[in-house]
């Protein structure tokens, strides 16, 4: 069983990934995008651990996700601020209000927001969004939470060659081709922090 502990750990995990990695998440997006994915992840994902840090108290695991998620709908302005924050809302607002929550109900929940994402932004796996990474690493959590990570980071190195069809980059039509996606690339860092905290 996972508690409100296990969540805090995760995101603390993601948080360290985007600080890791902003600058190549800001990279990805020079070519098909606007320069500022790396950026508005750290701004959002330092927001979120001074919020959980704020508010020790937040005992579930469903209220730990839904106040990262409501943090980064009020601290990221592009495109992935509400995606992200409605994956991490609506997989909290899943998990209900138990103190424990087991990994089946865990991969039932990230299943629940990842189709919130689909729902909010229009896309569909093949896209070139993050929903390419988030669809196939959701789906293997039914193997392990490494294989999620694992196919996670496939599912963003297949975008390369994938045409966009949502969000900024579908503005460029044929000339988005050939470059990774940044936002499929930031899924990856979540489902491989996600994996890193449940060994
Ligand atoms: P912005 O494009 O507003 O600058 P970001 O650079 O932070 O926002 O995020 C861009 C990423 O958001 C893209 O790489 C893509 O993965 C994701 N994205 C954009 N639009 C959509 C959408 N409609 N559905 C799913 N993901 C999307
Ligand atoms: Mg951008
Ligand atoms: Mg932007």
């Amino acid at each position: 069983m996972r508690d409100a502990e296990f969540f805090r750990r995760w995101m603390a995990a993601a948080a360290t990934a985007v600080e890791r990695e902003a600058d190549r998440l800001t990279e990805l997006d020079s070519p098909i995008g606007d320069a500022d994915h790396g950026s508005n992840l750290l701004r959002g994902f330092t927001a979120v651990r001074a919020a959980l840090e704020a508010e020790p108290t937040a005992a579930a695991p469903g209220a730990v996700l839904q106040l990262a998620g409501r943090t980064l709908i009020s601290t990221v302005g592009g495109a992935s601020g509400p995606l992200y924050g409605t994956l991490l809302r609506r997989t909290g607002k899943a998990l209900g209000e138990s103190a424990e929550v087991s990994d089946e109900e865990l991969r039932a929940a990230l299943s629940e927001g990842v189709g919130a994402v689909a729902q909010l932004g229009g896309a569909a796996p093949g896209d070139k969004t993050m929903l390419d990474a988030l669809v196939p690493g959701v789906a293997a959590l039914a193997t392990s939470y490494a294989a999620a990570g694992t196919a996670a980071e496939n599912g963003a190195l297949a975008t390369v060659p994938m045409r966009a069809r949502k969000g900024r980059a579908s503005y460029l039509g044929e000339r988005s081709i050939g470059h990774q996606d940044p936002g499929a690339t930031s899924s990856a860092l979540l489902l491989g922090a996600l994996a890193d905290v449940a060994e």
